[in-house]
């Protein structure tokens, strides 16, 4: 059993509704015998404010919020694209910087980035364990850099993905392979930072 500060993580609550996101950190926690519970399967789901001025912040105040409703730890992340040219904007707004929807989002970077030579820009994942005491007990903040183009390619992913094109290739996460993206990418770097910090947890 994986113990941290005297709690025990062998049941943890994932803070979101997004079942995707639930998927995804249950296939990785599943080898280390944690059971992982979807935050949509709760009676009453709770919505909580992004009020905090930064990734972390506002993981911290999902993953807190959710630790003391369910009584159990509870993990969450957020995520977005900061764009050196844009002083790091659109950052912790980038799901709604544009509007209501992806396309507008994305219309609103392509927008701003018309007249910018330097295309610099890096997706940021916060990942934040709280207890049910509504502290944070452990985070991470991880990057995946790359560069903004002016003309969507693909349809693969989601977001601002067809329009960013990682470092080291020459494809957009829009035409990139998943399995790609799933190695490289900024929520896969945070989510491998909290399986080690679990295996270190486990071998002591
Ligand atoms: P959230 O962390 O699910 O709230 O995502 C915040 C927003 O950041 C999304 O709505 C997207 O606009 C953007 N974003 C975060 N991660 C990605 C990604 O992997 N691809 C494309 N857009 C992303």
């Amino acid at each position: 059993m994986i113990v941290m500060d005297g709690v025990s993580l062998a049941k943890l609550v994932i803070a979101s509704g997004n079942r995707h996101k639930y998927e995804e950190f249950r296939g990785l926690l599943a080898p280390l015998g944690i059971e992982l519970l979807f935050g949509g399967d709760f009676d009453a789901p709770i919505e909580v404010e992004e009020t905090g001025t930064t990734f972390v912040e506002n993981a911290t105040l999902k993953a807190a919020a959710w630790a003391q409703y369910a009584g159990l730890p509870a993990i969450s992340d957020d995520s977005g694209i900061e764009v050196r040219a844009l002083g790091w904007q659109p950052g912790i707004y980038s799901s709604r910087i544009g509007g209501e929807d992806d396309e507008a989002c994305r219309q609103w970077l392509i927008s701003n980035m018309a007249d910018k030579t330097d295309r610099f820009a890096r997706y940021a994942a916060a990942l934040v364990l709280a207890f049910p005491d509504g502290k944070p007990h452990w985070h991470t903040l991880a990057y995946c850099n790359g560069s903004v183009i002016q003309d969507k390619r693909g349809t693969n992913g989601f977001g601002y993905d067809p329009l960013f094109i990682p470092e080291g290739y020459d494809q957009t996460f829009g035409e990139l392979p998943a399995s790609v993206k799933s190695r490289i990418s900024h929520r896969a770097k945070a989510s491998q930072a909290f399986i080690e910090m679990l295996h270190s947890l486990r071998s002591r």
